[in-house]
């Protein structure tokens, strides 16, 4: 599956709003979608529009400056609890960031194969600095596991990808990110809900206003929590009274522990395992919202990566079978905490990552099968393309954004079932070629 390098899923962010929760939802192992839900036509300017006197105007179409939209915001602060000097103290010098509202709005044109960013993820540096960390942190991360029942690979696995082991946290001023895309971005009401959350954790003084960083999106600290996360499930575990995701180690460990542990994470069961396929096997069966008991995938044909009868669990855990490069690559099962680390970033390839580096601590977790690098990701160009000519011949992408959800794949699996192909629903370049050849 195509991604991208650059994400805004964080933990918890669907529980923002019902809006969000659709979207990443309808997205589960996409990041490009949650990074570009909206279409840019859909962006509100900040150009001023002149006020002709004897026209009358919708003023709710009249972008308002970033004083007008502070000054709006401090009133609903201030309803809301939040201290007049602590706004402004918050608030000091704060001005709209444009590399902020650049970054919220790019498109990328090409994406990373899923192989390239396992690749980077999985690097042997960073293997190394989790084996390294594992061993001076044993006993913290000793009672973190024995607090929260998440196993310390998983944790150490995160931390490492999140904020490279919290070397990488994002270094800007998360007001002002989160300020700039309340006024201006594409999904200003979920940065709105944000910055109230920021205002509120800088209230309790858990940080500081200068030291309260993260990314563009407004992720914080070691284990990139937005605002609304961080205030539901963040802890303070070193036991100085302050949630410090920044500052310290084992509170950020723990607060993801704690996170996976609400996410329903199953302590002591298996993420998952790459599986092998029998050659007669149904693709269409390998999609997230598919469940089977394993047993029940070992009788439809699903073996280890070997090849070799499945052992996985209890045998009777629910299980969803994944195929991230199409059927011609790797396939896995996966389990109920694979689910879980989903929660914290809603991206199959994230979830991948995640797990396979947990294994790679541990001396395990190569891949067996060959990823088909021959078959690059297509471009966002080619993917609006591929939706236009789904529906010319009659298949319904969903629409014709560039982004392939769960509509689309439906679609192409019709489209595949038709031609007689394997129904991976993988929008595969031969695929696109195939089509063109229709009209
Ligand atoms: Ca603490």
């Amino acid at each position: 599956m195509p991604i991208v390098i650059r994400r805004v899923g964080k933990p918890g962010q669907y529980l923002a709003t019902a809006t969000i929760a659709i979207l990443l939802v309808a997205c589960a192992d996409t990041p490009i979608q949650q990074a570009h839900a909206q279409a840019p036509e859909e962006q509100t300017t900040a150009i001023p529009v002149p006020l002709a006197p004897a026209v009358a105007i919708d003023t709710a179409e009249v972008p308002q400056t970033f004083s007008q939209w502070r000054d709006e915001f401090r009133r609903e602060a201030l309803a809301a609890g939040v201290s007049q000097q602590l706004f402004e103290r918050a608030f000091d010098g704060v001005v709209p960031d444009p590399g902020i509202l650049r970054a919220d709005s790019s498109q990328p044109e090409f994406t990373r194969p899923v192989w390239e960013y396992l690749d980077g993820a999985l690097s042997a540096t960073r293997i190394t600095r989790a084996r390294q960390l594992l061993a001076e942190h044993a006993q913290m991360l000793e009672a973190i596991e024995q607090r929260y029942g998440v196993d310390r690979h998983i944790l150490v696995a995160i931390w490492g990808l999140e904020s490279n082991f919290g070397s990488n946290m994002g270094n800007n001023y998360v007001v002002r990110a989160l300020a700039t895309l309340a006024h201006q971005g594409r999904r200003p009401g979920f940065a709105h809900a944000q910055l109230l959350a920021a205002l509120d954790i800088l209230e309790r003084g858990d940080i500081s206003p200068s030291g309260m960083l993260g990314s563009w999106a407004g992720a914080m600290g070691q284990t990139q929590f937005i605002p609304t996360t961080y205030n539901s499930h963040a802890v303070d575990f070193d036991g100085d009274d302050k949630r410090d995701i920044w500052n310290s180690s084992a509170d950020a460990l723990a607060s993801a522990a704690n996170y996976l542990r609400v996410s329903n994470w199953q302590s002591g069961q298996p993420w998952g395992s790459e599986v092998s396929l029998g050659a007669d096997f149904d693709y269409a069966l390998a999609d997230t919202s598919i469940r089977k008991p394993v047993a029940e995938w070992a009788a439809l044909g699903v073996r280890d990566a070997q090849g070799q009868a499945l052992q996985l669990g209890d045998g009777n855990q629910s299980a969803s079978l994944l195929l991230p490069a199409g059927y011609r690559g790797p396939a896995f099962l996966v389990l109920d905490n694979f689910r879980s680390i989903l929660r914290y970033n809603n991206s199959t390839s994230y979830g991948l990552a995640i797990a396979l580096l947990s294994e790679r601590m541990q001396g395990r977790g190569e891949i067996v099968a060959s990823w088909p690098t021959d078959d690059e990701p297509l471009s966002r160009t080619e993917r609006l393309e591929l939706q236009q000519r789904l529906q010319a011949v009659g298949f319904d992408p969903g629409g014709v954004d560039g982004i392939i959800g769960d509509n689309t794949r439906q679609a192409l699996r019709n489209l595949q079932f038709a031609l007689g192909l394997p129904a991976d629903g993988y929008p595969s370049k031969p695929l696109l070629e195939k089509l063109r050849t229709f009209q």
